[in-house]
């Protein structure tokens, strides 16, 4: 079940600052439907990461810098 449930989500997933957001109810959990469990490779930070280019924790995965949220 693990296995199934890793290979599902993206790598960044338990690593992802998205996570603390959602748990405090400051983001929707449809990002995490879309893109962490979904489509990550369309997922911008996903793919700055994939490139070593810092991004904010407050880009969102369609790439929108949240200014709110910290
Ligand atoms: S927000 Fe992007 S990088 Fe973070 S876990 Fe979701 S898909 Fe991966």
């Amino acid at each position: 079940m693990r296995d199934w449930m890793t290979r599902c989500r993206c790598k960044w997933y338990s690593l992802c600052p998205l996570r603390r957001f959602e748990e405090e109810g400051k983001i929707s959990s449809i990002w995490k439907r879309k893109y962490c469990e979904g489509r990550w490779t369309d997922c911008e930070r996903y793919k700055m990461e994939e490139k070593g280019e810092p991004h904010p924790d407050n880009m969102l995965p369609d790439g929108t810098i949240e200014r709110g949220l910290k």
